[in-house]
């Protein structure tokens, strides 16, 4: 009880949603013309209309990108100096909002602003922290593997960072190159689509509810590691139901924490591949070893109060959360039954602190990167409930067109064509989205699923508002189909 004062600001925040940006981030005098927005669209209200906010909900909003959103950064008190380097990122991070723009330090309560104001942003902070150590330890053990194409940050001579913008497209080349290939038919559709077919929403139904009754699932947080913890439990109690009995399958399965610096791990849950021959040549042992990854992010947040506010976060990104979990709780059943036996590896990953710059699936990917793991492709799932369609209209998933990987895209419109209802429509993302990014910036196939093909259509997210009660189930079962399929077709080698 003693958050319920706290809990009612937040619950409140939407409704003075634009008081509160005045007051926050809008400096005094600012001039803003009116203009339509796609990207970052940002609603502010000038200074002089405050008191008539309350009277009137159609008071003239002013939709900006761009040149507002650079003058209110520059507002934000950061740094471009290095400075002391540890001093620094004691402090500060180290946070990205568009490719094309130089990171800066700032603070917590920059980056709370940042969220506030819609903006995307990549914390590339650890990034640079052992692109530095490898800098200053030219020679010793970490090797230039560890900064490869890692994010494209530098100190030049004169102490301050730059960006070379076209380092990582030659280390994606370079590292996309040997990846194998990708399935450009659907083979196991006799097996697939008798699977999809009799899935139900029950199970997702009851993980959601109660997944959304932690306060919030905030990545610094006591709640976004109690959260984590308990989504591992859920996991595991699978696994020891369904292969714990009699059934001899020879596909291990496990699950485990990823820890980061921050109070939440990460989750990764993997089904072990299997050579399907008898021999053990090499070549089916490196078949085993390449992975399949199936991923949602697990924390959630309120944009207004991160560490206390409520934030159910029940289509951000619950809703991607329980969709790969009924899928994988689905190959599990199927493994029981000697339906599902992957040949190469495939993992199911729940990423911690997406909301706070991508932080969980950088850690993992770069470690992936780091020990040469070979990817085929990672498959990503950031909300998949909301769906306001007018009845009898097709129901939509949003194909992610950017940092993402031609070829995974097109598989995954393949996907969602064969298994599901699914219609597509090409959607653009833009920077530091969602985690996909990550994968894609250190040269590994990534390809985004997306609820809709609207990036403002729910209004609840990051909010109090997130909850169960507005998510479709059935819209979401859509897209474990595309998972399961993806974990079929991709799983096994061509
Ligand atoms: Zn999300």
């Amino acid at each position: 009880m003693k958050f319920s004062a706290l809990s009612y600001v937040a619950a409140t925040a939407p409704l003075l949603t634009s008081l509160v940006q005045l007051q926050l981030l809008i400096p005094n005098n600012i001039i803003v013309e009116a203009k339509p927005s796609n990207e970052y669209q940002v609603v502010f209200q000038p200074l002089q209309q405050q008191q008539h906010l309350a009277g009137s909900s159609n008071n003239v909003n002013y939709y900006y990108q761009g040149k507002l959103q650079e003058m209110l950064l520059d507002q934000i008190n950061t740094s471009n100096e290095i400075g002391d380097f540890y001093a620094q990122t004691n402090y500060k991070r180290l946070i990205k909002t568009s490719a094309h723009r130089k990171p800066r330090w700032m603070t917590e309560d920059d980056i709370h602003t940042l969220r506030r104001m819609g903006v995307k942003f990549m914390d590339v902070t650890e990034a640079y922290i052992s692109k530095h150590l490898a800098s200053s330890n030219q020679g010793s053990d970490i090797s230039s593997k560890d900064i490869f194409s890692i994010e494209d940050i530098d100190i030049d001579d004169n102490q301050s960072l730059m960006i070379h913008e076209h380092s990582s497209s030659s280390a994606k080349e370079i590292a996309t190159k040997d990846l194998p290939k990708l399935p450009t038919q659907l083979i196991y559709q006799d097996t697939v689509k008798p699977i999809v077919s009799n899935l139900t929403t029950s199970y997702m139904e009851d993980t959601l509810k109660r997944f959304t009754e932690f306060h919030n699932r905030y990545y610094d947080s006591s709640y976004g590691l109690q959260s984590s913890e308990w989504l591992l439990k859920r996991i595991q109690s699978l696994i020891d139901e369904y292969t714990s009995s009699s059934t001899s399958s020879p596909t291990k399965v496990t699950v485990k924490h990823f820890k980061h610096k921050f109070k939440q791990p990460s989750i990764i849950a993997r089904f072990e591949g299997q050579p399907h021959t008898s021999s053990s040549s090499n070549n089916n042992k490196k078949v085993a070893d390449e992975t399949v990854i199936i991923s949602a992010h697990q924390d959630s947040v309120n944009m207004w109060i991160p560490w206390f506010g409520r934030a159910p976060g029940a289509d951000d990104d619950g809703s991607g959360t329980v969709t790969i979990l009924e899928a994988f709780r689905t190959l599990l059943v199927q493994l029981q039954q000697g339906n599902f036996r992957p040949q190469r590896t495939v993992e199911f990953h729940w990423y911690a602190g997406e909301e706070g710059g991508l932080l969980g699936s950088q850690d993992v990917a770069h470690y992936y990167r780091r020990h040469d793991r070979t990817v085929v492709g990672q498959l990503h799932f950031d909300m998949t409930g909301y769906n306001k369609r007018p009845k009898n209209k097709d129901e939509i998933i949003g194909v992610v067109v950017d940092n993402t990987d031609i070829e995974l895209s097109n598989l995954l419109r393949l996907l969602a064509k064969t298994y599901s209802r699914l219609e597509t429509r090409d959607l653009e993302c833009g920077y530091a989205c969602s985690d996909h990014a990550s994968w894609n910036q250190v040269g590994y196939r990534s390809a985004m699923a997306y609820e809709c093909d609207d990036l403002e259509a729910n209004s609840n997210i990051h909010s109090p508002k997130d909850v169960v009660e507005t998510v479709d189930f059935n819209h979401m079962v859509e897209f474990t189909k595309l998972a399961i399929g993806y974990a079929y077709e991709v799983g096994n080698a061509i």
